[in-house]
């Protein structure tokens, strides 16, 4: 079967740069909601169908050797994908300038998948420290039972990555920009890195997403999203995804048809349902970090306020050159707060509410201290760089004012 959209992305990798950042496509929205479909779809409907089938049906034994022998591009068994999943996944690899993109039930379960098909026993992963806690926790507790070993370096420090490359390290892995530090990495040196000691480069962009940063047109071998926030974008559903080139991807592919880690066909309903409004999200999701980040920088009880958008933020100037905007997640510290003070801050806002998760159209707010280091020590606190007075926003799509307003109240309180 031949999708006449589904090409519609290949081009997107050289098209004329925007705001000088390379890669970004102007025709963004229109592949959102169109790349990856068929244009006449069954039942002539607009839509896809959802497809609740575990298995798909051949019509003689004939056909089933055709399927074997050739290779034919069809279902075979609801573990191995279905048709909406590959709907998505053209989509995706459309929107991030891959070749090919692989669909997972969540985003740690891209990572689990990437990282299982991709390293071997006495092999070695080299990580920038500022990462999701659970990608760190999945190397050292349990990649390490495999025997692949883990060298965790600063984030953003090249030299020291460079440094801990020896004839076993397989990939290199980063995210960009880091949770909660909002750390960017310059995408040139790190692809620049895996190229000149022939090791694969990993890029977790969860956080920038395809709309914001393009890390495949810098020579990044993999892409990973936590589809869970800014793709899916409504709170509703988790997936995740891993984008490169396709034949770098087969054997990833082949691992998550045993380990099954695809999604049912409604939820990748809702996902293709979510991004066909992405870039009209990211766009507000853009509008409101920025202006939420420069109202608590100029607020009087605010300490400091980690959001790339800000000239004050460290990695300010490689988060303009290779980002088209800074996406919603503000990170901040409450000046001279305590843990309770800031709690308090955190129970005062009326409009965001207090969860997990981030990427989403309504506003959450967490304290790191409390939702995911509670069970640390001090020690180890200090050591992943999280303050008792550290607040962690994700701005949904709310009107600006209104999102400003309420943390001037909670601030007041
Ligand atoms: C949420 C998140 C993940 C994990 O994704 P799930 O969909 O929750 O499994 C991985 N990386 C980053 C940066 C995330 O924010």
């Amino acid at each position: 079967m031949s999708h006449p959209s589904a090409n519609a992305g290949s081009s997107s990798q050289d098209d004329t740069p925007r705001d000088g950042n390379p890669g970004f496509a102007d025709d963004f929205s229109t592949l959102s909601v169109h790349a990856g479909e068929a244009r006449q779809k069954p039942g002539d409907s607009i839509t896809d169908p959802i497809f609740c089938a575990s298995t798909y049906t051949f019509v003689n034994t004939q056909s089933v050797i055709d399927y074997i022998e050739q290779n034919q591009a069809r279902e075979e068994y609801g573990r191995y994908g279905n048709p909406g999943e590959r709907v998505v996944e053209r989509k995706l690899a459309s929107l991030e300038g891959a070749e090919d993109a692989v669909l997972y039930s969540s985003g740690m379960a891209a990572m689990v998948g990437l990282l299982m098909s991709k390293l071997n026993a006495c092999d070695e992963v080299i990580f920038f420290d500022e990462c999701y806690h659970r990608s760190r926790e999945f190397c050292t507790k349990h990649l390490s039972r495999f025997g692949v070993v883990t060298r965790q370096v600063r984030a953003c420090d090249y030299e020291a990555m460079e440094a801990a490359i020896n004839p076993h390290t397989k990939l290199l892995i980063s995210e960009s920009p880091t949770n909660p530090h909002m750390s960017c990495v310059d995408l040139e040196r790190f692809a620049q890195i895996g190229r000149e000691y022939k090791v694969e480069t990993l890029l977790d962009a969860t956080l920038a997403t395809p709309y914001n940063m393009r890390p495949i047109t810098y020579g990044v071998d993999y892409v990973l999203h936590s589809a869970t926030k800014y793709l899916g974008g409504h709170n509703d559903l988790l997936a995740g995804c891993v984008c490169g080139a396709k034949d770098k991807l087969e054997p990833v592919r082949k691992l998550r048809g045993i380990m099954g880690s695809i999604n049912g066909p409604q939820n990748v309903y809702l996902l293709a349902r979510g991004l066909k409004t992405f870039e009209l999200r990211m766009q507000r999701h853009n509008e409101n970090g920025q202006r939420v980040a420069e109202f608590l920088e100029s607020h009087p009880r605010i300490e400091r306020v980690l959001y790339p958008g800000l000239p004050s933020h460290p990695y300010h100037e490689i988060a303009r050159e290779t980002m088209r905007g800074f996406g919603g997640l503000i990170t901040f510290l409450v000046k001279d707060a305590d843990w309770r003070e800031t709690a308090s801050i955190v129970d005062a806002v009326k409009i965001p509410r207090i969860a997990p998760s981030l990427g989403g159209v309504e506003s959450l707010i967490e304290q790191p201290l409390v939702m995911s280091y509670y069970q640390c020590t001090p020690e180890e606190r200090r050591e992943y760089g999280i303050p008792d007075n550290m607040i962690r926003l994700s701005c949904g799509i709310e009107n600006t004012g209104d999102l400003i307003a309420d943390l001037a109240q909670a601030l007041k309180a």
